[in-house]
């Protein structure tokens, strides 16, 4: 048989071009992403006539391809780490992580089984008990998986809680949540095949918790009905408001009811680094399980969730299988096989980033960034109050502020306001200077900011104030003339 030439390679020199091609880039992006803008459009069409063709039969020069790609594709798309992108949980990201993760898929790392990657398995281990310590939960007992992101780890939380609390018969499960947990947890539920008739949606009181009142009416009532109330899902930071639920009261009702306790941290669990965020987190030390999301708060690039569980066997009691094709790599019980912990068999190598970044940086540079960026938005919340212009309507909560332009000397009705503040946001993204976008508290249109990027300065968020004063300022003669 002649020699294959399809081996799918580059030259040694082409490889190294290529690659400090690509490094160069990301490097001249890191240095120079404050002058860029944050927001990207582009309608299908406009993305369909830039990219849409068949499959090539015969390929091109790699420079080529790729210089088309950093042209047309990066940026054509949000830049989420910009220091004023402020809408949704931005993602800062770390160039450290940023390494990592390129060092991770350079060498394919297997990281699903002990016996194919001990030092991946070790790491991830490593790394999650630094995450047990942090937040309180036992370190010999507790355990732990990182997945792609928040979604997935409070899918795979209430999958646990499902088989620890129900084993094979959920049939009479009910599960308890407030109308301001993130959208992924009735995704979760959903996906996991319960019926709307098993989801309690508990109201809120006018800090956006938990009403505990409520909850424990809910849950006598359907202990009368016969039902099984066998999960709570609380918020460690709504991504709304940054509120955070009361952790010790709901935790002594979880344990009274024995109901497993999850605390959604997706965005506020970082804070507990923070001396204020550690305050307001006060509890979620005793969660059955906590999801946390490291490319979030924690500075790493996407994709990175964790799941912490305060008794590692419950991971392992609910996603061991034992396929005849894996007997050989069992290992012993210390050796942890992570497919054994979670959804994933094959999976890539996400510990690495969070290990690489933090010997780097160290806990403190965290700790530092975190509370810069809790110092940042309570100053921010204060230079609003002490201004004619704007309102704010939910003050500053582990970063994040909700306001909305509403000067003392007019009187605007409650419909205007709306206009006012949606126009507002409409226009500063049409500008793409900022990503602020609005959001909903009260049946009023407000404007939020997610101040969770350690590179935002106070010139940002007043430039961009003042970029929202102009835009008012057009629509307030608008509906003067009107
Ligand atoms: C972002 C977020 C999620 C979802 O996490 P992804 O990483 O986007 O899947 C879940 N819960 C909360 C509170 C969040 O802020």
């Amino acid at each position: 048989m002649k020699q294959n030439k399809a081996r799918l390679e580059l030259s040694k020199e082409e490889m190294q071009k290529y690659g400090y091609q690509i490094v160069d880039a990301i490097v001249e992006h890191h240095h120079t992403q404050h002058e860029k803008f944050p927001v990207a459009f582009g309608s299908r069409e406009e993305m369909d006539n830039l990219f849409l063709e068949e499959a090539p039969e015969s390929g091109m020069d790699a420079s080529k391809v790729l210089e088309f790609v950093l042209e047309k594709v990066m940026t054509n798309s949000a830049n989420m780490a910009h220091p004023r992108s402020f809408s949704f949980v931005p993602g800062p990201s770390n160039y450290v992580s940023v390494m990592a993760d390129a060092l991770a898929t350079g060498y394919n790392i297997f990281s699903g089984g002990w016996s194919i990657g001990p030092a991946a398995a070790e790491l991830e281990i490593v790394t999650i008990q630094w995450l047990l310590k942090i937040f309180g939960f036992p370190k010999k007992k507790g355990g732990g998986i990182f997945t792609s992101g928040g979604s997935m780890a409070n899918l795979t939380a209430v999958a646990t809680a499902r088989r620890i609390k129900c084993g094979d018969d959920f049939s009479k499960a009910i599960i308890y949540l407030s109308d301001q947990a993130h959208s992924s947890n009735i995704k979760a539920i959903r996906v996991l095949g319960f019926k709307k008739e098993q989801i309690r949606i508990i109201p809120t009181d006018n800090e956006f918790k938990f009403a505990l009142n409520k909850l424990k009416n809910c849950i006598a009532k359907d202990r009368l009905e016969g039902l099984h109330p066998f999960c709570l899902i609380a918020s460690a930071g709504t991504t709304n408001t940054g509120t955070v639920d009361p952790l010790p009261e709901l935790a002594s009702i979880c344990k009274k009811e024995d109901i497993w306790f999850h605390i959604d941290g997706a965005y506020g669990g970082a804070a507990i680094l923070s001396a204020k965020g550690k305050h307001m987190l006060k509890g979620i030390e005793k969660a059955d399980s906590l999801t946390v999301d490291p490319h979030k708060w924690f500075y790493q690039p996407y994709e990175m969730g964790c799941l912490l569980v305060r008794n590692h066997k419950h991971l392992s009691h609910t996603f061991t299988e034992k396929p005849e094709y894996l007997r050989d790599i069992e290992g012993n019980t210390s050796e942890i096989n992570f497919y054994d912990h979670g959804i994933q068999l094959t999976r890539r190598f996400r510990a690495l980033k969070f290990y690489m970044s933090l010997k780097t940086f160290g806990l403190k540079e965290f700790r530092d960034a975190i509370s810069y960026n809790i110092d940042l938005a309570e100053e921010v919340e204060n230079l609003l109050r002490g201004s004619k212009s704007w309102e704010v309507v939910f003050p500053a909560t582990l970063a994040v502020i909700n306001f909305r332009y509403n000067p003392i000397k007019q009187h605007y009705s409650e419909k205007e306001l709306d206009q006012i503040n949606q126009y507002i946001s409409h226009k500063v993204v049409e500008s793409r200077k900022a990503l602020l976008v609005t959001t909903i508290l009260n049946d009023q249109v407000v404007l939020r900011m997610c101040l969770i990027n350690p590179r935002t300065t106070m010139d940002d968020v007043t430039e961009t104030l003042d970029l929202c004063k102009t835009f008012a300022l057009e629509i307030e003669e608008q509906i003067a003339i009107s």
